[in-house]
């Protein structure tokens, strides 16, 4: 039989599992709040433990290396690249105990009859990724898998501009594309006072009426 964390009193807490039932655990909070840095911790750990890990990451998410799982301050761990949710099934060995997935909110709706599926098989399953998207709006579909989840951490950032515990992730980029990939300089972790989502909408409106402008013919 195999033990999950020994955390006294439960309180939404995995701590007593019997009968090698899988569940899900899912990690939330904006960029910066150590989302990677929490989910490579508990891989470490049941790697020292010796039991069997897989660890998936979306194809677009290629910030630091394509093999591997790298948080803003550098720690890393191998993973396997997947397109959609999907192919983690496919992917997945019989004798893995353990799954982990890092930025999540990237791999569609599937992502939830996934986790599912596996927890179902008997493993256990820890995901991470952003909950809410630039405009501070719910990001499917991380919102639906917490709803299934035995466990939730929700964890938060420091803000840039005034210290306070941060709960927003703020584009500093003008785009109203739900996903724009990256890290240095596009994004950074604001406290819900000082998140400002309508400047970046604003920004990206306004260039897109500059931009879809018909232009001058000359003859
Ligand atoms: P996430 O996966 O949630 O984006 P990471 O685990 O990759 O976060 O990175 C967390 C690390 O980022 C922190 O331990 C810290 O070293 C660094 N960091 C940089 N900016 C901030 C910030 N504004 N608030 C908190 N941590 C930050
Ligand atoms: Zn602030």
């Amino acid at each position: 039989m195999r033990c999950a964390n020994l955390w006294p009193g439960g309180g939404g807490r995995v701590d007593i599992v019997k009968g090698n039932m899988g569940w899900i655990e899912v990690i939330v909070g904006p960029m910066f709040s150590g989302k990677s840095e929490e989910l490579i911790r508990r891989l470490r750990r049941a790697e020292i433990a010796r039991q069997r890990v897989q660890i998936f990451k979306p194809v677009i998410d290629q910030r630091y290396a394509a093999n591997e799982i790298v948080s803003h301050s550098g720690l890393g761990i191998r993973s396997d690249l997947v397109r959609e949710a999907r192919e983690v099934l496919e992917k997945v060995e019989p004798r893995t105990e353990v799954v982990g997935i890092d930025e999540a909110q990237f791999l569609g709706e599937e992502l939830v009859s996934v986790c599912t599926k596996l927890a179902d098989m008997g493993k256990r399953v820890i995901v991470a990724g952003l909950d809410t998207d630039f405009l501070g709006r719910p990001f499917e579909p991380m919102p639906r898998l917490l709803a299934v989840a035995e466990e939730i951490t929700k964890l938060l950032a420091i803000c840039v501009r005034c210290g306070n515990p941060a709960v927003h992730t703020q584009r500093l980029v003008a785009s109203d594309e739900l996903i724009v990939v990256g890290a240095g300089g596009m994004y950074e972790a604001r406290c819900r006072r000082c998140f400002e989502p309508q400047p970046a909408q604003e920004k990206a409106d306004a260039e897109k009426h500059t931009t879809a402008r018909p232009k001058a013919i000359s003859t």
